[in-house]
């Protein structure tokens, strides 16, 4: 089915009002779960064939992490979909006010290759439970991944409403030529141009999950010990294919020391003294990728790892000093298991160095030292951080993800993709009463300045009535109606 064929399909679906019920969502939902649970192993052998990617890590980063998403979607998404009752200012008093969550029609998603199933298929379950009729586009480069998610999807999900488009640069360029009314595309900030510039032509809005490079700043206030762990789990899960992975390390000439001995020792009790071996040590996605990382191994001084493997793409753990900013490591988003580290003088040189380059998706910071860290988080801009640790605030479904600037726009997870992928259609509810009718009668011609004085007294702006307020008033009210009774009966009685 060419694009135009497929749109006329969905088109034609979305506007039958097929997918608005909310148990039609639910069961698709459900549907999808079952998917998961019933193609656990297919799914974690195409994430091995396309990236080496270790059981755990595919259970843990692909699979749990989508069950437990639609797990929160079925727990909420009956109070997520109904319409919202905002406050309403003194001159709507007389009038109901809603907050419709209107599906936007249908919708493009677009996934990268280095978390196949989760890039794709979470922003998906978020468009299908908001209502809409989707387009999954996997990307081509995470190939086997690419051909379960098209064999399984019309398994399970209404054909007519859900589809996936599989191909490379030709393909998506023809599919963007369509009109969508959503396009949710993950993958780097060059090709993120390209998205944005096809859906300006028909206006269409965009969420684009981009990249780049994510500093850590580590102090000697720290535990050591605690601190590499955590940088180098965030910086080597998927061999660094992460989009929010730590990409580079700020810290003294003291503290790279520390970091680079206790990192060595880290790194031989998770992988052995050969991590080509280690079953749970991935590969770089192609040749070309490959190549890529491999020239920045020759930026600054080799203090861990450097070997590479290019028949199997393998790329060890490397860590680089005396690197730097106009080196190639620097110049990139690196995107693999190389971490460059660059010495600074102090916490404002690290503000100032985050500052000079692109905002970045994730910022890290290990310190104990509050006052540093609210110095960090305040002067510098980032899609999110998280403190003493890497990666983890994305698995906060009460947090948004999202970048900013180069990073990206626009945030999903939990709520957040619900709402993503819904327009929030106002609606003032007005009654016909001959009450609401006169004190509106103001805003009709011949005017004059009773009219004027009239209309300012009523639209000047107040804090929305708060339940609170009419309580006390009512209460209030009651207190003096009862106390007025109560003089006048003994003024009554006194007077008989
Ligand atoms: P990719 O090559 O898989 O591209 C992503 C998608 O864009 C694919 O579906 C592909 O078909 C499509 N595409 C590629 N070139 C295109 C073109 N010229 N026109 C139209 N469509 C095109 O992935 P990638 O870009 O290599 O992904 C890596 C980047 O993505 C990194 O920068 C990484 O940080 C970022 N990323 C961001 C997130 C996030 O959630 N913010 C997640 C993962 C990856």
């Amino acid at each position: 089915m060419n694009p135009k064929e497929m749109m006329s399909v969905l088109r034609n679906s979305y506007v039958s009002g097929k997918t608005r019920p909310l148990e039609y969502r639910i069961k698709q939902i459900r549907n999808l779960k079952r998917m998961y649970l019933e193609n656990k192993e297919l799914i974690i052998d195409a994430l091995a064939a396309d990236l080496h990617k270790c059981r755990h890590e595919s259970i843990v980063m692909e699979i749990m992490f989508l069950i437990n998403d639609l797990d929160n979607i079925l727990a909420n998404i009956e109070e997520w979909e109904k319409p919202e009752v905002p406050e309403k200012p003194l001159v709507n008093v007389l009038d109901k006010l809603y907050i419709f969550n209107d599906p936007y029609g249908v919708v493009l998603v677009i996934g990268a290759w280095n978390y196949p199933f989760q890039l794709l298929l979470m922003p998906v379950a978020g468009a299908i439970a908001a209502g809409n009729c989707v387009v999954l586009k996997p990307s081509e480069i995470a190939k086997n991944s690419a051909k379960v998610i098209a064999e399984l999807i019309p398994k399970y999900l209404d054909t007519d409403c859900y589809k996936v488009y599989n191909g490379g640069v030709p393909e998506t360029t023809a599919l963007l030529k369509e009109r969508f009314d959503y396009i949710f595309y993950t993958g780097s900030s060059g090709v993120g141009k390209i998205i944005q510039e096809a859906a300006a032509k028909h206006l269409t809005p965009v969420t684009l999950e981009l990249g780049g490079k994510s500093p850590v700043y580590i102090d000697e206030s720290v535990d050591m010990n605690i601190a590499v762990r955590r940088i180098l789990w965030g910086k080597l899960a998927n061999a660094g294919q992460t989009c929010v992975a730590p990409d580079y390390v700020l810290c003294t000439k003291d503290v790279e020391k520390k970091f680079v001995e206790i990192s060595k020792g880290v790194l031989e009790q998770w992988y052995g003294t050969d991590a080509s071996k280690s079953p749970d040590f991935g590969r770089i996605i192609n040749d070309a990728h490959f190549r890529r990382i491999e020239r920045f191994i020759k930026s600054g001084t080799i203090a861990v790892g450097g070997n590479t493997i290019a028949s199997e793409r393998y790329i060890e753990p490397t860590i680089l000093i005396d690197v730097k900013p106009t080196d190639p490591v620097m110049m990139e988003e690196i995107f693999g298991p190389v971490l460059p580290i660059i010495t600074i003088g102090n916490l404002h040189e690290a503000i100032r160095f985050i500052n000079e380059g692109e905002k970045p998706l994730a910022m890290y910071i290990f310190s104990r030292k509050k006052l540093d860290v609210k110095v960090l988080i305040n002067n510098t801009s980032c899609g999110g951080i998280s403190v003493n640790d890497t990666i983890m605030h994305l698995t906060v479904d009460t947090l948004p993800f999202g970048g900013v600037g180069n990073s990206g726009m626009g945030q999903y997870h939990g709520k957040y993709t619900f709402d993503t992928f819904t327009h929030k259609k106002s609606c003032l509810y007005k009654n016909l009463g001959a009450l609401g009718e006169k004190l509106g009668q103001a805003r009709y011609p011949p005017y004059n300045e009773r009219k004027t004085r009239f209309l300012n007294i009523l639209l000047k702006r107040r804090s929305p009535i708060s339940f609170d307020f009419i309580r006390y008033f009512v209460a209030f009210g009651l207190g003096a109606a009862a106390i007025y009774m109560y003089y006048n009966s003994r003024s009554f009685i006194r007077r008989t």
